[in-house]
């Protein structure tokens, strides 16, 4: 088969990686692509939203099957796109339709169908402009922490944790009147705080059948012991050692069943990844976000973990055959450690050359915001390489991913060198 994935990240070049190791893959092409999957693959560059470019990529190299890491061109319809198109229809794609991707384009969206389908989630209450004294009088009747979220996308960031009443207030107007995150915070949601420990649980589904990936738990704090400001993710651990298997019986019967039902009742097509962010509360789970997609950095801990055929599982959730594919999982622990620019997640600088990551051999060097340039590897984005390991526990993995960053080396990089404090 000739396969394309759509993306630049870590998590594409993961994907890649192991759809490359496939016998069923003839041509693999990535759109736009990294250094590190220029490797593995042919890099297009096409961007993720150009779907008309995309088109003419499928078209042109007798693409089989699409994959689409981020959430951006799911959001955007780009599975639509496909079905609408008497060329592109035929050629599955896989990641939701527009109308099940507002799971993650719009907050309220999900707490709706949370709510719909009676699934664990913390008591919430959504505003617009218009209704901002109402807004004002739900903040009054919570205890803080206060949490308010942008309805639409906003690059991670439209959520506030706010621990002082009046400054709560002061956000809730600017987001909904003065447009903080733009058109995304036209509408807030203003959920009930929820006291835990998060962990995110990834799920494979055609639409009817589901298959439950590893657990993992990421750490998007900047500064060691979760302080400083939220990044894209520094790095992951899978599988989550306080998930057991009582934990994951609960997330199953309560979280992914129904919400795999849910996504049926409602009509809403569903081929794709399910990210479900979790919180684990006195013992139980509860979901804080869903995502359409694979997360980053965990889907660097969690593809290297899947012993399947990937691109056999990717065709059996396009062909409604799920049931039919026996996940086969490696039983060690994985780790990643994501190595990042100087700066980052402010202002940083890019074209730095990497060094080293080539001298690497315990460990899979995952390229992020890397490129190649007059032959030379540099850096390209905040968030640079990520580096994964196997161990009989998160321990060992860590310590190894830890051993190879030694010999990792760019202007400026970083990188938090004490994931898993809190486990
Ligand atoms: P979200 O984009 O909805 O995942 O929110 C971003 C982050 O905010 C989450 O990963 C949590 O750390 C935190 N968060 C979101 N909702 C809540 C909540 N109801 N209670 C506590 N923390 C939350």
């Amino acid at each position: 088969m000739n396969i394309l994935v759509l993306g630049s990240g870590g998590r594409e070049h993961a994907i890649a990686l192991k759809i490359s190791q496939s016998p069923k893959t003839s041509k693999l092409f990535v759109a736009p692509g990294n250094a590190g999957t220029a490797a593995i693959a042919t890099n297009i560059p096409v961007g993720v939203n150009d779907f008309d470019a995309i088109k003419e990529v499928v078209l042109r190299e007798s693409i089989d099957l699409v994959v689409v890491g981020p959430e951006d061109p799911l959001v955007n319809g780009v599975h639509d796109f496909f079905l609408n198109d008497a060329e592109l229809k035929p050629i599955p794609v896989i990641g939701p339709q527009k109308a099940a991707a507002a799971l993650e384009g719009s907050k309220e969206f999900a707490k709706e169908f949370m709510m719909r389908h009676n699934i664990p989630t913390a008591a919430y209450e959504s505003f617009t402009g218009e209704s901002l004294e109402k807004g004002y009088a739900f903040l009054e009747s919570l205890k803080p922490p206060y949490v308010l979220k942008a309805d639409g996308l906003a690059a991670g960031k439209g959520v506030l944790i706010l621990q002082d009443l009046e400054e709560a207030k002061t956000e809730l107007k600017s987001m909904l009147l003065d447009s903080k995150f733009g058109s995304a915070s036209a509408t807030v949601v203003i959920e009930e705080f929820l006291d835990g420990i998060e962990l995110s649980c990834f799920v494979l589904t055609d639409g009817s059948n589901y298959k439950i990936l590893p657990t993992a738990k990421d750490y998007k704090r900047i500064g060691e012991g979760d302080t400083g400001l939220n990044t894209g993710g520094m790095g992951a651990i899978s599988p989550v050692p306080f998930a057991d298997s009582d934990f994951m019986d609960m997330v199953e019967s309560r979280i992914v069943k129904p919400t795999v039902e849910g996504l049926k009742k409602d009509n809403l097509p569903y081929v794709g990844f399910v990210f479900i962010g979790l919180i684990k509360v006195d013992g139980e789970p509860k979901v804080i976000e869903y995502n359409v997609r694979m997360g980053d950095p965990e889907t660097e801990v969690v593809i290297p973990r899947l012993k399947s055929d990937l691109v056999e599982v990717l065709v059996a959730m396009a062909n409604g055959t799920l049931d039919q594919i026996d996940l086969q999982i490696d039983e060690r622990a994985a780790t990643t450690v994501m190595a990042v620019s100087g700066g980052y997640p402010e202002a940083y600088e890019k074209e730095k050359e990497i060094i080293g990551a080539d001298t690497i051999e315990d460990s899979i060097v995952f390229h992020a915001g890397t490129k190649l340039q007059d032959g030379k590897v540099v850096t390209n984005g905040g968030r640079v390489i990520a580096i994964t390991s196997f161990g009989k526990d998160f321990k060992e993995a860590l310590q190894k991913s830890y051993q190879s960053m030694e010999k990792l080396h760019f202007d400026g990089m970083y990188y938090r060198k004490d994931l898993g404090f809190d486990l």
